[in-house]
């Protein structure tokens, strides 16, 4: 009998260069196995027949193989592998192209049975034949070919799993289906009272059902993920993860941090120094951070808001709080350019007030460097602003009282955690511009508390957005002139600095040269790149910063952040190469000032995808931050939308943030009543002891028991 917490290797048919190749899947158990769910299932209780395939339909075909091989193409050394195949009533068409192996290991002979999955499409060359494009395939062998009735290929809803190197499909389907043959009964890890409530499968037979569903069950709602026991799967997931997640707040809210004193008098100081009247919804979060701090928990909390909307405002005001409560403040961003702008910001800022304010980059010298952590540590320095280097071991401070991040999804959790390491549970602000649904920040940052900013500052005029392709080039350039002459400044934004081989874009040294040898000879344009050193750099900013140029052609260094309210056009070069988070960042540095702002997209001269054409015109069509955050969540997937390594979450294994936003919810409050409703930590563990030790460790909750 097999439990779940037993090896691979001692599962029928795993060797051990087999179990090698499990461990490259990060699978180690025999419960790993059976939470590696399938991508897709497909019904081989009928295939269609190449007679009756549609054009452009995804479906599988069992075919016989009559011919297969390498074909030569006009192109020097680009070789198609080629396959053809039939059965009863037509023959269609396989071609693979980079698939060199396909020859190379002899994978298919004449007479095999295979099943191919993909696109069937008309053959643009061919008689009217179909043909698919690299499809899935499976070879099926020779005895199995003929639906057997406890076959677990044929006559059968047929998981199908993501392939690995050396691992096929087939190879992963047989040994789950050994594993689920010979198991030991499973724990339940859902409380009772839950599954009822929400009339959830169990364990044992949901992790059945989810390989091989019984007969009759719907291959749409398989792939809908919305059968019972996926439905189960998926909730489990869910709720073990907002379980951690409750947990890991929880810890935090018993935390002894370091309350202010906070009355009237001292809000109102930290309103007197702004040049200008807050926005409702900036004194709206300075009070909820007020109310945080004043508490003997540290606070905890995220500001999103839209770029531009005054964000680091708002965060020095609670830096003043902290200052005035004689406590020090860090202040970390992810550029060199943007920790300087927010330190020239804050000295502007608190010039009457005598707070002393450092900056520290990795560029300081040796000396100057010395000096400022001497300062620092002896607490005669009130405000220090910088990038990483602020992690650095030898910078300590006297008395660490508020930690704050700009950008913070630039950033990992484990640097926000060791920023903090710098005091005795400081309070911490953390600020991002690229806004999240809230059901998702929620799980995302679990252990935060979320504030808003969700209006502009007045005067702002919305940035008008243009969708160009290179026909339009030349009117785009008068444009720009003209704009110059009129006093205004200009970004023009390319993806990489140097001519690329591969790829036929517009680099900007091409740019660049272009733009200040024939287009704008008597404009000051200067380029701007990543390969610069940050004096360089600096020093092109600064001249831009201060209108001593007039276009500033460059790569996305200068997505975060920038601030120049006379710059009114950006133009953005293969603009269909952007994500959408970044183009709206990119946009959000023009319309900063009085005058009319513009954003050219400009797309590269080729054809593009469907996706980017998604992107762009949601760009066109809105400037609303949190829409396009839905928007590029929906076109991505959360999966890329969250880097892990930034949220701190396990890579989900069965549920889709976005998808099962209903049952995240759901899961959440289960979750929340779950940790909320056990009394001591002693009857939390007891119920975390019932979970594996994989577990435990994946959804955070190692230190509960
Ligand atoms: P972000 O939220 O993108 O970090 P910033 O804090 O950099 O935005 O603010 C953008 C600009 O708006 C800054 O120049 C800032 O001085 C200005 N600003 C912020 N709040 C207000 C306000 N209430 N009224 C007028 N201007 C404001
Ligand atoms: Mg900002």
């Amino acid at each position: 009998m097999l439990e779940l917490q037993t090896p691979v290797q001692f599962v029928k048919g795993v060797g051990p260069s087999r179990a090698q190749d499990l461990a490259g899947k990060n699978i180690h158990t025999v419960e790993d196995l059976l939470y590696t769910l399938p991508y897709r299932y497909e019904d081989r209780t009928r295939f269609c027949r190449v007679s009756d395939l549609q054009p452009g339909a995804k479906t599988s075909i069992l075919a016989e193989v009559l011919t297969a091989g390498l074909r030569a193409t006009r192109k020097r050394r680009f070789r198609i592998f080629e396959l053809a195949a039939h059965d009863k009533t037509g023959r269609i068409r396989c071609k693979w192209f980079h698939s060199e192996y396909l020859q190379q290991r002899k994978i298919f002979r004449r007479g095999q049975q295979v099943i191919f999955h993909g696109k069937f499409e008309l053959d643009p060359y061919g008689s009217g034949n179909l043909q698919v494009i690299n499809p899935e395939f499976e070879i099926l062998d020779a005895d199995a070919a003929v639906s057997s009735r406890d076959s677990i290929e044929m006559g059968r809803i047929v998981p199908v799993y993501e392939a690995a190197r050396g691992l096929g499909t087939r190879t992963l389907r047989r040994l789950i289906h050994t594993i689920l043959s010979s198991l030991s009964p499973v724990p339940e890890t859902l409380p009772t009272a839950i599954l009822e409530r929400h009339d959830l499968m169990d364990r044992r037979p949901a992790l059945q059902e989810s390989h091989f569903p019984s007969p009759g069950t719907r291959v749409e709602d398989l792939a809908a993920r919305r059968t019972p026991a996926l439905r189960r799967m998926i909730f489990e997931e869910l709720f073990l993860l907002e379980v951690g997640i409750r947990w890991k707040r929880r810890l935090a809210r018993k935390v002894r941090g370091m309350p202010f004193r906070i009355d009237p008098g001292l809000l109102r100081a930290a309103g007197n120094f702004l040049p200008f009247r807050p926005t409702r919804a900036q004194e709206r979060v300075l009070d909820e951070m007020a109310e945080d701090m004043r508490r003997p928990n540290p606070m905890n909390r995220l500001l999103q808001g839209d770029v531009g909307c005054g964000k680091t405002v708002v965060a020095l005001q609670a830096g003043a709080i902290a200052m005035e409560n004689g406590a020090q403040v860090a202040f970390m961003a992810p550029t060199e350019i943007l920790a300087e702008q927010h330190h020239h910001y804050a000295r502007r800022l608190f010039a009457q007030s005598g707070y002393r304010i450092g900056l520290l980059t990795g560029g300081l010298k040796k000396a100057d460097r010395n000096a400022l952590l001497e300062e620092l540590s002896q607490g005669r320095l009130q405000i220090l602003i910088g990038t990483h280097a602020l992690l650095e071991p030898d910078v300590t401070f006297r008395k660490l009282g508020l930690v704050i991040i700009d950008e913070q999804h630039r950033f990992g959790v484990r640097q926000r955690f060791n920023l903090m390491k710098k005091g005795v549970h400081p309070h911490t602000l953390v600020m991002t511009a690229t806004p999240i649904p809230r059901t998702l920040s929620m799980t995302l940052y679990g252990d935060l508390d979320v504030s808003v900013i969700d209006e502009m500052p007045p005067n702002r005029r919305s940035v008008k957005t243009h969708l160009l392709d290179d026909l339009k080039r030349s009117r785009a350039y008068r444009f720009i002139a003209d704009q110059v002459r009129q006093g205004r400044q200009v970004y023009v934004l390319c993806p990489l600095i140097e001519e690329s081989e591969k790829l036929d874009l517009r680099p900007a040294r091409k740019i660049f040269e272009h733009l200040q040898g024939q287009v704008f000879p008597d404009f000051r344009v200067e380029l701007l790149h990543g390969r610069l050193k940050s004096i360089e750099k600096d020093a092109i900013m600064k001249r831009f910063a201060a209108g001593r140029s007039d276009i500033l052609v460059s790569t996305t260094v200068i997505e975060v952040g920038m601030d120049v309210a006379n710059a009114t056009v950006m133009l953005i070069e293969h603009a269909e190469r952007f994500g959408l988070a970044q183009l709206h960042q990119l946009r959000g540095r023009v319309g900063r000032g009085p005058e009319p702002s513009y954003c050219l997209l400009m797309q590269g001269s080729r054809t593009i995808g469907p996706e980017a054409v998604q992107r762009l015109n949601c760009l066109r069509e809105t400037t609303d931050g949190f829409v396009i955050a839905e928007k590029d969540l929906e076109i991505r997937g959360p999966g890329e939308f969250f880097g892990t390594r930034q949220s701190g979450l396990p890579t989900l294994r069965v549920a889709n943030l976005l998808r099962d936003r209903r049952v995240l919810e759901t899961a959440r409050r289960e979750a929340a009543a779950l940790v909320d409703n056990f009394d001591s930590q002693k009857s939390l563990g007891r119920w975390v002891a019932g979970l594996s030790s994989g577990w435990q460790a994946r959804y955070g909750l190692v230190g509960v028991g």
